[in-house]
């Protein structure tokens, strides 16, 4: 048994949902579950469409849209309207309420962004029957899929995986087409996992059936040694180990969503990143032990506030770096590379973790000092530790604003510039991977 995963830009348009299903088509022999994601940018559609819904904005274009993106990919692939109808009858009802109640609730935009993936799942499963594969649509839920109720980053309950295993079992020859990214609390409601989590759907699952392999189908040819949008002349990698990619997925590379590779890892099931358009490629497999590159990608993150703080008056004292840091700690908010000294703490977070209420709180420690528009670069490796004159170098024009203490060697990351990315990344490439 294999899980294949298919990302919103495999299944953006007919054309490419007839590609995955011809690529589902020449794995039969291994027994795949599919797990897809919405189709390209219905997400973030159905975002905005709750957003300006609670601003009492009129939505009706928006959400016909939304709406008829899914039909004109149900005429051109020839399959029945019918089948997403239920959906669609349940997106305008809750667009409405949202209407009315003037909020768009953590609750209610997971709901919200559920219909994205549920219609999709049932999109490519009609047209696997009409190609001729035994397949059925099915809602994580209704497969086990049981979460936390932390709306917009749940995550599994104890007992989950081997319900799923147990309703996955027995289907004879039936490939399941599975929701990314939602499952639903013990109360009922319809949670998400983060953004970019049907990947961590995929793994799940692997890890409840026992798959040999997890494979995660997307736009590009696996991990690479930089974002290709950014460098055109990076290159797809062959192995990476289980911890190399996570430190990626973590420290931002959008290929893979960081919480993917625990559940393989503990199964000890391989996972492959593939290419949709490009099936022969043999993209990146991820395994124990990667080949051990001294420097093995190159990331960033942008959307990151430098917050600086420095004690003031009574504050100076010994306990006030763990002050501050509690304070980030319990509004529950992920801080990252932080550098302190004994009276001033420096810490990055993401831009929308920046409120009015949580600088207040920080004033009270110090003074304090934020810079927006900020982002961080970082070096992904197995060996970073004689690379900082290269590095140096090779930024030589770029100002950087805070750098992560050499804690384990495996990554490097700066602060600098939101403007500085695209160029930092690229003089890097040039210096790591000569080209
Ligand atoms: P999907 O919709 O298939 O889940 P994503 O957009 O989430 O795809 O992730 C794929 C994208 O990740 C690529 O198009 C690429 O721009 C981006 N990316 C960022 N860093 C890397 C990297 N190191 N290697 C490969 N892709 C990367
Ligand atoms: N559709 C969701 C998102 O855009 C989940 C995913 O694509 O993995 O974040
Ligand atoms: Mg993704």
């Amino acid at each position: 048994m294999i899980v294949m995963k298919f990302g919103g830009t495999s299944v953006g348009g007919a054309g490419r949902i007839r590609g995955v299903v011809g690529i589902i088509k020449s794995k039969l022999p291994s027994e795949p579950v599919v797990v897809v994601s919405a189709l390209s940018g219905v997400t973030d559609s159905l975002i905005a469409l709750g957003k300006a819904s609670a601003a009492r904005i009129d939505t009706s274009r928006m959400l016909e849209q939304v709406i008829r993106l899914h039909y004109d990919v149900i005429g051109r692939l020839g399959l029945d309207s019918k089948i997403i109808g239920s959906e669609t009858e349940q997106l305008r009802k809750l667009v409405e309420d949202i209407y009315m109640l003037r909020e768009l609730t953590p609750r209610y935009l997971d709901h919200l962004m559920s219909f994205g993936e549920r219609m999709s799942a049932r999109i490519v499963a009609a047209y696997m029957l009409r190609a001729g594969i035994p397949a059925c649509a099915y809602d994580a839920y209704d497969i086990g899929m049981v979460t936390t109720p932390n709306f917009g980053d749940a995550d599994l309950l104890p007992g989950t995986y081997s319900e799923i295993g147990k309703l996955l079992s027995g289907r004879k020859g039936m490939v399941p087409v599975i929701t990314g990214f939602i499952g639903k609390s013990a109360d009922g409601s319809i949670t998400t996992l983060g953004r970019g989590g049907s990947d961590y759907t995929a793994s799940i699952i692997g890890a409840a059936i026992g798959a040999e392999e997890i494979q995660i189908w997307t736009d590009v040819d696996g991990i690479m040694t930089a974002d290709p949008k950014i460098v055109k002349t990076a290159r797809s990698i062959e192995t990476v180990s289980y911890n190399e990619a996570t430190e990626l997925a973590m420290l931002g590379a959008k290929v893979l969503h960081p919480k993917t590779i625990l559940p393989a890892v503990e199964n000890n099931i391989p996972v492959r990143i593939l290419n949709t358009f490009n099936p022969s490629q043999k993209g990146t497999l991820v395994l124990g032990n990667g080949v051990g590159s001294k420097v093995t990608s190159i990331t960033y993150k942008k959307h990151v506030v430098a917050i600086s703080i420095t004690a003031t008056g009574k504050n100076r004292t010994d306990g006030f770096v763990e002050k501050v840091l509690g304070i980030f700690d319990a509004r529950g908010i992920e801080v990252d590379l932080v550098s302190n000294s004994r009276i001033g703490v420096s810490v990055i977070i993401d831009e929308e973790d920046e409120t009015q209420n949580l600088i207040d709180d920080l004033k009270r420690m110090g003074s304090v000092k934020s810079r927006k528009n900020s982002a961080r670069v970082s070096l992904v490796g197995s060996d970073l530790s004689d690379i900082l004159d290269d590095m140096y170098s090779s930024l030589k024009s770029i100002h950087i604003e805070m750098m992560t203490p050499d804690a384990s060697g495996k990554n490097k990351s700066m602060l600098m510039g939101e403007r500085y990315v695209n160029s930092a990344v690229k003089k890097l490439h040039t210096t790591f991977f000569s080209g």
